[in-house]
């Protein structure tokens, strides 16, 4: 099934001469990793063809990876084929354009919640899209070309969303397509170096919500980022946003989440679990994912609780039902 819907997309782009690559909003390394990457092989195989990366924001802390290029006219659109990358919902694209293009395609490994597009390739249980896109490439690779720098993009694609080849997703396929991705020569270590490396500041504001955890009765630990704390620290998106990092190595907490606070009174929720499933809980509040990392919005302190208590009572059950898993 995988194989002809890849087969249609590749017709698609061969049918095409503007080409349309777009991404979540609030783009991670994946988002971005796999658009730049798509593009590049697109560009290097069929030098005619002109693409694109649409997008009403970016992450300038993903600029390293590379130039995403000029983003396209509405004439640009013309005929296009548009592809979305990593995301499942309309509504999360980074674009307001999406039906000005004469096909729309998805690629993604989200957990689905409605359809959209044309032609649609979804993968729930991989890890990446870029390691969806170097599949894509492998498939057809005598007619496909990976270059150094397209390589390097899929590479930090694949590292950021398997959490270092840790999370759930990463397979033997997934070591396999990164293996190819090696073999073209990449930098791995200036590629780590640029992701993982904090400036003082943030690290010392982590420093701040690491004391600022608190647990709840079966063990869910959560940060709470409030306005005051942001304009206090002075606390960049970025840096409010990997705070949730530093919840994933607690013993007994096997969800952990963080509340950054919007500026119109609402909180976006970040939450991420070891083997328990919390996307369905995600989606009742207005969000959704994958099993054990999903995003939300609570609306109000009375839903901020609610989903705190969705959550430990998830967390209750699991432990209940798997003494040994700590
Ligand atoms: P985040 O915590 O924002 O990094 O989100 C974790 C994962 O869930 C990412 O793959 C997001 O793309 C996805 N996600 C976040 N918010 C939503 C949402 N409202 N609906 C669907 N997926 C989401």
């Amino acid at each position: 099934m995988n194989e002809i819907i890849k087969l249609s997309i590749l017709e698609k782009i061969k049918e095409h001469a503007n080409i349309i690559l777009c991404r979540h909003i609030r783009p991670d390394g994946d988002a971005v990793g796999s658009t730049i990457g798509l593009k590049e092989i697109i560009e290097a195989s069929s030098p005619e063809k002109k693409v694109f990366i649409e997008r009403d924001d970016e992450n300038p802390t993903l600029s390293f990876i590379g130039d995403e290029g000029p983003v396209p006219s509405d004439d640009d659109f013309m005929d296009a084929l548009v592809i979305v990358l990593d995301c499942g919902e309309e509504t999360r694209v980074s674009s307001k354009r999406l039906t000005l293009g004469s096909c729309l395609a998805v690629i993604d490994h989200h957990i689905k919640n409605g359809d959209f597009g044309d032609l649609s390739w979804v993968e729930e249980n991989r890890n990446s899209v870029s390691e969806m896109v170097t599949d894509f490439w492998k498939t057809f690779e005598n007619e496909l070309v990976l270059t150094k720098h397209a390589a390097a993009c899929l590479f930090t694609g694949i590292v950021t969303d398997t959490g270092r080849f840790k999370f759930r997703g990463t397979s033997a396929e997934t070591l396999r397509l990164s293996a190819l991705l090696l073999e073209k020569g990449i930098d791995y270590e200036t590629i780590y170096n640029n992701i993982d490396v904090k400036d003082f500041k943030d690290v010392s504001d982590h420093a701040y919500l690491m004391n600022n955890i608190k647990v709840t009765k079966s063990g869910v630990a959560y940060i709470n980022i409030t306005r005051k704390i942001i304009d206090d620290l002075k606390l960049n998106s970025q840096a409010a946003s990997d705070s949730v990092t530093l919840m994933e190595n607690i013993k007994g907490s096997l969800i952990w989440l963080v509340f950054i606070a919007n500026e119109d009174g609402s909180a976006r929720a970040r939450i991420r679990s070891r083997f328990v499933a919390i996307e369905p809980i995600a989606r009742k509040y207005h969000g959704g994912g994958h099993a054990c990392a999903s995003g939300a919005t609570v609306y109000s302190e009375e839903e901020a609780c609610n989903l705190l208590s969705d959550l430990d009572g998830a967390l209750s059950a699991f432990k209940e039902n798997n003494p040994d898993v700590f």
